[in-house]
């Protein structure tokens, strides 16, 4: 029998998030019918009689970019603004299916193109551990709201880091899914090709739960595809290798360094440097990749069949963005642009294939820099923005599995590591994940 029930639960996070959101703003809509449904699963499952699904009891929250039936699914535009959707993300499906309970959508960069949450149309979401900074983007409400504890879980969208980014910055976990693990049927993309849902959760067993439950080949999405379950192992003795990185903050790498010699001394491990030579192209190879996957998927934001037209109703991102998309479409008769970033993004993948045949997993830090103060980003040049994802693109462009976990906070800001494995290798991600939490 539980012992508290999904009702009780419900109206507590629902009364911490009338109280502290105002300020947060980790939420954009709430489910107004949260209580009546976790009244009716209290019901359903009498006491501890009934059989209730995988996510009974557990309490969610979803980036406004995934469809949820009869929610306002916005994308943090003016476009979207009160668009309601009329059918579920095949997440949201296996999430009801489990029992889960959908408590609200979260506040995110515009479109899910920003790292900081500062471009959000209804103002950035502020941190809730490093107070008066950005929690990193773009799925910054789903990172903040299980940060703050207005929820159990909560699913974000990872293009290029948005949601190992916030979850460094927030000090919580946040998977990235091997590409085409998880359905992205009623995810209202960013770049196809490139997009991943994925969870965030205080602790490792929150987040494979909610991973095993929302993976899997779904046929509306043809690009996903079977892995089998999650299954969690003990690792024992392994290979890491310690991925080698220029530009990060040096008191960054102090505490990764520091991380390692314990996982060294505490887990007996194998750790060797390992240099992946084309990650420095990452950044440069991803943009062009965006910009004309998402100026293709942003010809039906015509404001004919709902919302605004896109380029009168946007913020300056994502307007740079679809104008920079029409330029590469233009230009790439000339096979300039596109097709070159497609070359480097297959050198890149080739080059993790490789390494990763050596090592049972790669390490390093999530993010670049640590938090700024909410406000600073727009005096940043575009180019400083773009490169706090450095260090996550990497990973989607080979279409490989990663998860950012918290390792410590420097002068408050906590801090995040990535865990990176090759493709469907979850499972062994997440085990390392949830020995590294245990020590
Ligand atoms: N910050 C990156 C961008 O702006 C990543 C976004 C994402 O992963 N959705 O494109």
């Amino acid at each position: 029998m539980k012992s508290e029930s999904t009702e009780n639960k419900v109206r507590g996070f629902l009364n911490k998030i009338k109280r502290e959101d105002g300020k947060i703003k980790a939420f954009l809509h709430l489910n107004e019918k949260a209580v009546d449904e976790a009244k009716e699963m209290d019901r359903r499952a009498g006491g501890g009689k009934g059989k209730m699904g995988r996510l009974y009891g557990k309490v969610i929250g979803v980036k406004s970019n995934i469809n949820v039936k009869g929610m306002i699914c916005n994308c943090a535009s003016k476009t979207l603004e009160n668009y309601r959707s009329t059918f579920d993300a095949c997440v949201i499906e296996k999430i009801k299916k489990e029992d889960g309970i959908i408590i609200g959508m979260t506040n995110m960069d515009e479109f899910a193109s920003g790292s900081s949450g500062e471009n959000s149309a209804f103002g950035a979401t502020e941190n809730p551990i490093a107070k008066g900074r950005i929690t990193g983007g773009s799925s910054s409400g789903s990172a903040a709201a299980v940060a703050a504890g207005f929820c159990d879980m909560s699913l974000g969208s990872d293009t290029g880091g948005s949601i190992r980014n916030p979850a460094s910055h927030c000090g919580i976990i946040g998977v990235k899914p091997t590409y085409g693990r998880v359905s992205r049927y009623g995810l209202i993309d960013l770049s196809m090709s490139l997009d991943q849902i994925g969870v965030f959760a205080r602790n490792s067993d929150d987040a494979i739960l909610l991973m095993d439950v929302i993976q899997g080949r779904d046929e509306r999405d043809t690009i996903s595809e079977d892995f089998g379950e999650i299954k969690i192992e003990s690792v024992g003795k392994l290979n890491a290798g310690i991925i080698e990185v220029d530009g990060v903050d040096k008191k960054i790498i102090e505490l990764f360094n520091k991380k390692v010699l314990e996982f060294r001394e505490k887990l007996k491990w194998g750790f060797k440097e390992v240099e992946v030579k084309h990650i420095e192209l990452a950044v440069q190879t991803y943009y062009p990749l965006v910009y004309v996957e998402f100026f293709s998927g942003t010809r039906r934001f015509d404001g004919r069949r709902y919302g605004k037209r896109i380029e009168e109703s946007c913020g300056k991102e994502v307007l740079r963005r679809i104008l920079g998309g029409s330029e590469i479409t233009r230009a790439e008769f000339r096979g300039a642009y596109y097709k070159k970033a497609l070359e480097v993004k297959d050198l890149i993948k080739k080059e993790f294939e490789e390494v990763l045949k050596k090592f049972d997993c790669l390490l390093m830090p999530t993010v670049p820099c640590l938090p700024w103060k909410i406000g600073e980003g727009k005096k940043m040049k575009i180019e400083e923005i773009y490169a706090a994802d450095a260090l996550t693109i990497p990973a989607n462009l080979a279409g490989i599995c990663a998860v950012s976990i918290p390792i410590g906070k420097i002068d408050g800001m906590p801090v995040g590591m990535q865990i990176i494995c090759g493709k469907g290798g979850e499972g062994k991600m997440l085990s390392i994940a949830r020995e590294i939490e245990g020590l």
